[in-house]
């Protein structure tokens, strides 16, 4: 138990608790404009904030026990056990840990393709996160960008050319599962095709599945992106989908592919597989909290959800006059990119010419009709502007 008596010798300054109010009250105002970006604010982690209270830490491989006493190390196994069995992961063959994020378990297993085919080559499309370059750089890998189609897939022509010119090296592909932009998702089968009709038969293929990841298990004939599908490993955010106040995500690899490089490790002197050294004991608990409270019944209804949102967005939006779309399976909605003001106001990510919205679970169809107004009145607006020049 910790001692009663406050740890700090008086309260919060008049000065510095208005800074955390005008905080709190701007967050509060934030939440419904928050439409361009991957993030669910629509739930409730109530029942673990007494968790803030412990100096908890999952430090180290999530699947040995630690020496750190206060950790939630069974919680997180838990939860890379439930994601392990919707992405059909090999029984017995599943390794993982929750990370900070999408970006921590793309460099994860980009990692473990490096330490698994030293002088490979990443490929990856010109769709592909921004964070992947960095990952790149980090690793030092060599890559290669491929073409991109019209949609934001890969160009698998592309691929397949430039796979050939340099068949003597391993590839290794970064595919996206949802691409950030278009949500484009890249064809796992018609890419292995490529690879086995080369002849190739060391390669890599790593998922990117930050936002789509978390919910394709839950849709009937999804494209096959998983384990089952031959990716070696996997990386899926936990604060987009399903939501959580702090970032986080999970890391999966098959495990004998994990221990493969684990030996080459221990004699440094630990089973130190993960790539930070303290982990949160927290976002384990997140984690685990939301798949349970949801299961699997509450997955596949707020992916119904989410789903009938984005394609009501794209039909309003095309009724009033703009050119929406979206691609098969994608809960991002497309269209041309509006003025400043408006990105501002609805927090949309813009890129070249294009804008978009994401319909997460805190997205109704009042947010919609709001932003379609908005652009309305902005076409109208320079349309008016046009006539009087
Ligand atoms: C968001 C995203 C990432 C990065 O995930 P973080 O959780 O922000 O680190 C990587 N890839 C894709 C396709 C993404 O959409």
């Amino acid at each position: 138990m910790t001692p009663s008596h406050s740890p700090y010798p008086g309260p919060l300054s008049a000065e510095d608790k208005n800074k955390l109010d005008a905080l709190y009250a701007r967050l509060s105002k934030g939440v419904p404009y928050l439409t361009g970006y991957p993030c669910n604010q629509h739930y409730d982690y109530s029942e673990i904030a007494p968790f803030l209270g412990f100096s908890a830490n999952n430090i180290g491989d999530p699947w040995l026990n630690s020496n750190y006493a206060l950790n939630s190390l069974e919680f997180e196994r838990d939860v890379i056990n439930r994601f392990g069995q919707w992405l059909h992961a090999p029984a017995d063959d599943l390794w993982g840990y929750v990370t900070n994020g999408g970006t921590e378990g793309n460099m994860y297993g980009l990692y473990l393709a490096r330490e698994l085919h030293p002088g490979g080559i990443v490929y990856y499309s010109e769709d592909t996160h921004y964070s992947v370059n960095k990952i790149i750089h980090v690793l030092g890998m060599r890559s290669i960008m491929i073409r991109s189609q019209e949609n934001g897939e890969m160009d698998y022509d592309d691929l397949r050319a430039t796979v050939q010119l340099n068949r003597d090296k391993p590839p290794i592909i970064f595919a996206n599962i949802g691409t950030t932009m278009k949500q484009a998702i890249d064809n796992l089968p018609k890419i292995k095709e490529i690879l086995q009709k080369m002849a190739i038969s060391r390669y890599y293929i790593h998922s990117d599945a930050a936002l789509s990841g978390a919910y394709l298990p839950f849709i009937e004939n999804a494209p096959a992106f998983d384990f089952g599908a031959g990716a070696h490993s996997i990386s899926i955010s936990g604060h987009k989908f399903i939501g959580s106040p702090t970032p986080c995500g999970v890391a999966m690899a098959l495990k004998s592919n994990v221990q493969r490089i684990g030996r080459a490790i221990e004699y440094v002197g630990a089973m130190d597989t993960t790539i930070p050294g303290s982990r949160s004991a927290i976002t384990p608990l997140i984690l685990w909290y939301a798949l349970h409270r949801q299961g699997e019944k509450g997955m596949r209804i707020l992916t119904n959800q989410c789903l009938e949102m984005a394609e009501y967005a794209v039909q309003a939006m095309n009724k009033a006059g703009i050119p929406a779309w979206r691609n098969a399976h994608a809960v991002t909605v497309v269209f041309p990119r509006p003025g400043d003001n408006l990105i501002r106001k609805w927090s949309l990510a813009p890129y070249r010419d294009i804008a978009h919205l994401i319909t997460m679970g805190h997205i109704t169809r009042q947010t919609v009709d709001n932003i379609i107004a908005d652009l309305t009145a902005e076409m109208q607006g320079k349309e008016q502007k046009a006539c009087n020049s």
